[in-house]
C-alpha cells in the first residue's frame, strides 16, 4: 500500500489589540465593549470620510515581520479587496495582498515541536482591517461596528506542516510571539485568533519541496481553536486518504470546506473554480510612505524578550528547573504572575510549584485565564511566607489554597478563620510523641525488628494533632524517641 505524506499550509489571522485606537479610525480598539459603541464614521463608510493610518499599529505589524525574519517593502501602503458581505459596509477591506506590498514576505521561523526544532517558511505577513462582526438569532442577524477596523496580522505559511501536531505547535509559537512582543493578547476565546487551514497529500518518498509533486489543496475556512486546526487537520487527512483508496481522488477539486466543531468534520462549502474575483487595486486614500531603515532598526531594538529568554532567566537567575520553566514561559499571563510574585520577595521555585500544580490545575479545571484568578499575587505570597515560617505545613497550605481558590478567599485569611496552625513548639509535640509511643508498645515492638514501622509513628502522631506537627520536626523527634525506647 502506498503512504502518504500530509502538506498543510496556514492562514494565520491575529487582532492587534495592543494599540489604542483602530488600523484606520480614531475609534477605539477593543470591540468588547457594549456593541457599536466604538466607532467613527469612516468604520461606517460614510462618504466623504478617508482613512488615516494608525502608526503604532504598522510599527507592531513591522515588528511580527522582523521577528519572522521577512524582508521588509521599500514602502508602506495598502490595497483594496473588493467584496461585498452586510458586515463589510464599505464594499471593500483594505489590505495588503499582492507582493510586494505585505509589511514582511520571505521569512522562515524555528519552532519546538515535541522536542524538535522543526523551521516553517513564511510566505508573507500582512496588515489589514478586521471586518464588523455579525451574531446570527433565530430570525435576524445583528451587526456589531466594534469590531471593524480592528488591526488584523495575516500570516501565510507554505505548505511546510506534515502533522496536526506541528500546525499547532507553530500556532501555539505564533501566540507566544504575539503575547511576549506586546503585539496581542493572542486570546482564542476572544476570537482574537483565526486559521485557515490548508491540507493536501501527496505520495511519499517523492520531494515535497517541489510543488509538481503536491496534492490537490483542501482550504478550510475560519478554525477558531487550537482544538479546531488539530481535529480539522486529522480528519482532512483520512478523508483525502480515503478518497485516494477508493479511486474518488483524482476527480476531487480544489475546494472550500468548513470546519464542523460539534462532529470534528469539515463540510463542502464551495469548489475554487468559482473563486470570487477580489479585483485588487493599490488604495488610493492612503499615501505611500518610505519605510525609514532607521525606524526598522529602533523597532527592531526594541522587541522585547520572547519566551526563550524569560526560560532561560528563569532558569539561570532563578534556578527553576527546566521543566518549570517551560511551563511557565508557555502564556505571558502566567510569566507575568509568576515575575509580579517574585518582585514581591516570594522564593522563585516555591512560586513555581504552585504555580504549576494547584493554581495551572485550578485554571485549566475552570477554563480561567490567569488575569481573571481571584487570587493575587501578594495572595501567593501571604500563603508562601506562612510555610516558609513553619506557622503551617506544606499540607495545611495545599488544603487551604485548595479551598481558598474554591471559594475565592484570601488563603491567609482563611488560615485564620479556620484556625490553622502548626505545632512547631519541640516540647509540646516531645510529650505528644512520647505518649504516642506508650499507646503502641506491640507497633514499638515490631518496629524494634522493621524499622519501616518508621512511618506508621508518624501517622499517629498526625492523627493525634490533626495534621497540625510540623513533619520534620515530628520525624526529628520521634527518631530520638524511639531510639530511647
Ligand atoms: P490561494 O491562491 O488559493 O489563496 P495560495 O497559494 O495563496 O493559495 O496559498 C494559500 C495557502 O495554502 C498557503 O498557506 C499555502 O501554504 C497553502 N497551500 C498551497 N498549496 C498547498 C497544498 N498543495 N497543500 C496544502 N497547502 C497548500
Ligand atoms: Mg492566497
Amino acid at each position: 500500500m502506498t503512504k502518504y505524506k500530509a502538506l498543510i499550509g496556514l492562514e494565520m489571522h491575529c487582532e492587534i489589540s495592543e494599540t489604542k485606537t483602530k488600523v484606520f479610525s480614531t475609534a477605539e480598539n477593543s470591540y468588547n465593549d457594549i456593541p457599536n459603541s466604538n466607532i467613527r464614521p469612516v468604520d461606517m463608510a460614510f462618504p466623504g470620510t478617508l482613512p488615516v493610518v494608525n502608526k503604532e499599529a504598522v510599527r507592531k505589524a513591522l515588528m511580527a515581520s522582523l521577528i519572522l525574519n521577512c524582508k521588509q517593502p521599500e514602502y508602506i501602503y495598502f490595497e483594496r479587496k473588493n467584496y461585498y458581505y452586510p458586515d463589510l459596509p464599505k464594499g471593500f477591506q483594505i489590505t495588503q495582498e499582492t507582493k510586494p506590498t505585505p509589511v514582511g514576505i520571505y521569512g522562515k521561523l524555528s519552532y519546538e515541536c515535541n522536542d524538535e526544532i522543526k523551521t516553517v517558511r513564511v510566505n508573507n505577513i500582512h496588515l489589514e482591517e478586521d471586518a464588523a462582526s455579525s451574531t446570527h438569532h433565530e430570525d435576524t442577524t445583528t451587526i456589531n461596528y466594534n469590531r471593524a477596523g480592528v488591526p488584523l496580522l495575516e500570516l501565510v505559511t507554505e505548505p511546510d506542516f506534515h502533522s496536526a501536531d506541528e500546525a499547532v505547535a507553530f500556532l501555539e509559537t505564533m501566540r507566544s510571539i504575539y503575547q511576549y512582543a506586546g503585539i496581542s493578547e493572542a486570546d482564542s476565546k476572544k476570537g482574537q485568533i483565526r486559521c485557515d487551514v490548508n491540507v493536501s497529500i501527496m505520495e511519499e518518498g517523492l520531494d515535497a519541496a517541489d510543488p509538481k509533486n503536491w496534492g490537490t489543496k483542501v482550504e478550510i475556512k475560519n478554525v477558531n481553536s487550537f482544538g479546531g486546526v488539530r481535529d480539522a487537520i486529522n480528519y482532512e487527512i483520512n478523508r483525502q486518504i480515503e478518497a485516494k483508496e477508493d479511486g474518488t481522488y483524482e476527480k476531487m477539486e480544489q475546494q472550500t470546506r468548513r470546519f464542523d466543531e460539534e462532529s470534528g468534520t469539515t463540510i463542502y462549502m464551495r469548489s475554487k473554480v468559482d473563486a470570487i474575483d477580489y479585483k485588487y487595486f493599490v488604495e488610493p486614500n492612503i499615501p505611500k510612505f518610505k519605510l525609514d531603515k532607521s525606524w526598522l532598526e529602533e523597532i527592531k531594538s526594541s522587541i522585547p524578550p520572547l519566551a526563550s529568554e524569560r526560560k532561560e532567566k528563569y532558569i539561570n537567575d532563578y534556578n527553576i528547573t527546566p521543566r518549570d520553566a517551560k511551563i511557565l514561559v508557555k502564556e505571558k499571563p502566567l510569566a507575568d504572575y509568576f515575575e509580579e510574585t517574585i518582585s514581591l520577595g516570594a522564593n522563585p521555585q516555591s512560586v513555581a510549584n504552585w504555580l504549576n500544580s494547584i493554581i495551572l490545575g485550578h485554571i485549566n479545571k475552570m477554563e480561567l485565564s490567569i488575569k481573571e484568578l481571584f487570587l493575587t499575587p501578594k495572595m501567593l505570597k501571604g500563603l508562601i511566607d506562612l510555610v516558609e515560617g513553619n506557622k503551617i505545613s506544606i499540607k495545611q497550605a495545599k488544603e487551604v489554597l485548595t479551598k481558598a481558590l474554591e471559594e475565592e478567599k484570601d488563603p491567609v485569611k482563611l488560615v485564620s478563620e479556620l484556625g490553622i496552625t502548626q505545632i512547631t513548639d519541640e516540647k509540646e509535640l516531645t510529650s505528644i510523641i512520647d505518649e504516642v509511643i506508650s499507646e503502641n508498645q506491640p507497633q514499638l515492638e515490631a518496629y524494634k525488628k522493621n524499622p519501616k514501622l518508621f512511618d506508621y509513628f508518624v501517622g499517629q502522631v498526625m492523627k493525634k494533632t490533626r495534621g497540625k506537627a510540623n513533619p520534620a520536626l515530628t520525624a526529628k523527634i520521634l527518631k530520638q524517641e524511639l531510639e530511647k525506647n
